[in-house]
């Protein structure tokens, strides 16, 4: 059963992003005012009064975290243990997926609704989810989210790639497929390592910005593919950007290769990325080499953080938690001054809003009501420590509130 969560009209005393305190004014789902914090709370901690004012106690605020990476059709969350099993490398995980993702219920909306509750108890409020579509479940992934997505309430904002995990050349009719699911109301088609999976590089590529062309739809192709490979692959999307005007409208996911390059090569390449409108969405994974961020900024490229799958037959990790791998993607990028944590967390929030669709993801005027509180003396602090989310607002909603989730 679903409760309806309480509607939010001012959120008192919170300090965003470590600055002084202030009462952020809701309407309409978005945040319409912004004033100094003056004297006592009108409300009790964290609960709204009946006309909607939340005292936020001093706690500092950031935006709803926005998971530009997800899987939320394919996860085992809240089940039984599931051992890990199969051969580890991209095919390995493929075919032991289609081996036993019907024995879970994947794609289903119970395990969706699961994972969708993960993220919006630990603050996340918007999300990029790639989801399955295959010559076997058809579209049928994309409606089981979109059902689970409703289910909350509007708690999480939503784009979806209809993803060709098991390969779009290689699977004759899988093309088609992924121009009907943006027939459908996908936002983006995606893709998987045109090179290693397809076996054609240009082929996969060309059909998928012929469907975007055709369709008004984005791209975001996971690209494990690594070194000269994936450069060469990048510089494939690259091209077909500008040529087809998308620029801001596609993504590669993981690109391992951006990190592995010599250093002038990585710099042409980023910056080749940048004028293009090239977006990037890392998972912090241990093991590959760190994507340079900071180089990446400067370029003017995108940069989101995102979950992966969690939970699911590809690994058994993940929790959900963003902020606590933003904590992880800082540590794998070395960084240590206030600076580079704030962008740590700028990354894992206000600089996704494209990848979520949106022009704003900030506390600012105009910008949605999704707000994160948590216990931190200031936005390094909570960087480094990932504390627990005090209060989750979403759409001016209160959806969490001391690890309950409220929808
Ligand atoms: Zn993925």
């Amino acid at each position: 059963m679903t409760r309806s969560p309480a509607t939010v009209t001012v959120l008192q005393n919170v300090r965003p992003w470590g600055g002084d305190a202030v009462d952020l004014h809701v309407d309409g789902g978005r945040i319409t005012a912004i004033t100094p914090h003056r004297g006592a709370a009108a409300a009790a901690a964290g609960a709204p009064t009946a006309d909607g004012v939340v005292d936020g106690r001093g706690l500092l605020a950031l935006p709803g975290l926005v998971n530009a990476h997800a899987h939320v059709d394919k996860s085992w969350w809240g089940k039984p243990w599931v051992s890990y099993g199969g051969e580890a490398t991209t095919q390995g995980r493929i075919a032991h997926e289609r081996a036993h993702r019907d024995d879970l219920g994947i794609p289903g909306v119970d395990v969706t609704l699961a994972v969708l509750r993960e993220l919006v108890r630990h603050g996340t409020t918007a999300i990029r989810t790639h989801v399955d579509v295959d010559l076997g479940l058809g579209l049928r992934g994309l409606e089981v989210v979109r059902e689970a997505l409703d289910a909350v309430g509007g708690a999480v904002h939503a784009e979806v790639v209809a993803f060709p995990q098991d390969g779009v050349l290689r699977r004759p009719g899988v093309l088609e497929l992924l121009d009907e699911a943006a027939a459908a109301g996908a936002d983006h088609v995606g893709g998987l390592d045109p090179a290693s999976i397809d076996r054609d590089p240009v082929g996969q590529l060309d059909g998928l910005f012929a469907i975007a062309e055709r369709r008004g739809v984005g791209i975001d192709v996971h690209l494990h593919d690594g070194g000269p490979l994936g450069a060469f692959q990048i510089e494939l999307m690259i091209d077909r950007t500008v040529r087809a005007g998308l620029q801001g409208r596609v993504n590669v996911a993981h690109g391992f290769a951006v990190g592995e390059l010599p250093p002038a090569r990585q710099a042409d390449l980023v910056g080749a990325m940048g004028e293009a409108g090239i977006t990037m969405t890392t998972v912090a994974p241990i093991g590959a080499a760190p994507l340079p961020l900071h180089a990446l900024r400067e370029a003017g490229v995108t940069v989101g953080l995102g979950t992966d799958g969690i939970r699911d037959l590809w690994s058994p990790y993940g929790t959900g938690d963003l902020l606590a791998l933003t904590t992880q993607l800082a540590r794998l990028s070395r960084f240590r001054h206030d600076d580079e944590l704030v962008t740590a967390a700028r990354i894992a929030t206000s600089d996704a809003a494209r990848l979520v669709g949106r022009e704003v993801h900030d506390l600012a005027v105009g910008g949605p009501a999704d707000v994160v509180l948590v216990d931190a003396e200031n936005v390094p602090d909570a960087v480094v420590r990932a504390p627990g989310r005090a209060l989750v607002v979403a759409g001016g909603r209160v959806v969490a509130r001391d690890g309950d989730v409220l929808v």
